[in-house]
């Protein structure tokens, strides 16, 4: 199996699975893939005849003096990972082939996408929007895996495919853990050894927090008890918030699910995580 690398490749093999009635589930990734990417893989073959994965660091969605450059890539091993777990294709166009010299149209999602990772990341989800919508009308596939990992980014593309009418259905997929609960990120490479080992308090955190809430603590106090210990434990925090599952809105009193979700730095590195809440005594 060998990377197809245009858009027209692409196009050629997707139609003959098409001419033989084979749905297609499609995996868009950056790349410096793991077992969370992995279990993306396994959802998609569930779902659809064939499976396509995209590996694009998309310069549209880093801001600038974000991490672009130096952002890992191993197409090599991502390769055989992929082929090992079953994908039938893998899509990774270059810089030119996503953005040729021209390109001038970008999609500005609102609602979901305000706040939370927008404050801290300029044009982070139009860039994301954008490449998105582009890898469903490249490949028009039927279904696409995104994860729980980046909650947010999950909502905006739900919120895209309501908005803008597309064909295509979004299956989303549990964050995938390290032992200690770590959430996988291809950008835990950046942790030093110490860093690593203080890493594993946001998933901590947030778990206990879960438990508060679900034991009838309110929210504010819950909220606030837990950004002290996050304070404590990080470096910076960009965000500690509980929201409305679906809308990312904030959280009705009489609501029964939300999602707590937050972001940390370690030095110069970024954690997101989040996890679902049960609220007692909501409808
Ligand atoms: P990325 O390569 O980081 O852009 O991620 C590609 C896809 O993999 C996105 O849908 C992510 O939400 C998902 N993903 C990343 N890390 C994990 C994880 N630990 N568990 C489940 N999905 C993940």
């Amino acid at each position: 199996m060998t990377p197809v690398r245009t858009v027209a490749a692409l196009c050629r093999q997707l139609d003959e699975w098409r001419v033989a009635d084979n749905t297609i589930a499609l995996v868009p990734t950056m790349g410096a893939l793991h077992d969370g990417h992995l279990a993306l893989v396994r959802a998609a073959r569930e779902r659809a005849c064939r499976v396509v994965a995209s590996l694009f660091v998309n310069p549209a969605q880093f801001a600038p003096g974000e991490d672009f450059d130096r952002y890992p890539r191993d197409e090599t091993g991502d390769m055989a990972g992929l082929r090992a777990a079953g994908v039938d294709l893998v899509y990774a166009p270059g810089t030119e082939d996503m953005y040729p010299s021209g390109f001038a149209t970008s999609v500005i999602p609102g609602g979901a996408a305000l706040g939370l990772e927008a404050d801290y990341r300029e044009g982070f989800f139009s860039g994301v929007a954008t490449v998105v919508l582009k890898l469903f009308m490249q490949t028009g596939a039927d279904v696409a895996v995104f994860g729980e990992k980046d909650y947010q980014q999950l909502v905006v593309v739900k919120q895209m495919v309501r908005d803008l009418d597309l064909r295509i259905d979004i299956v989303p997929v549990a964050t995938v853990r390290e032992a200690d609960g770590l959430a996988m990120s291809s950008r835990n490479a950046y942790l030093g050894a110490a860093e690593r080992d203080r890493a594993a308090g946001l998933f901590r955190i947030l778990m206990e927090t879960r438990g508060v809430l679900g034991e009838g603590e309110p929210p504010e106090v819950a909220i606030r008890h837990a950004s002290r210990r996050l304070e404590a434990a990080f470096d910076v925090v960009d965000y500690l918030s509980l929201r409305d599952p679906v809308t990312l809105g904030v959280v009705e009193t009489r609501a029964s699910a939300a999602r707590l979700l937050s972001a940390v730095r370690l030095g110069s590195v970024r954690l997101i995580d989040n996890v679902a809440v049960t609220l007692p005594g909501g409808e």
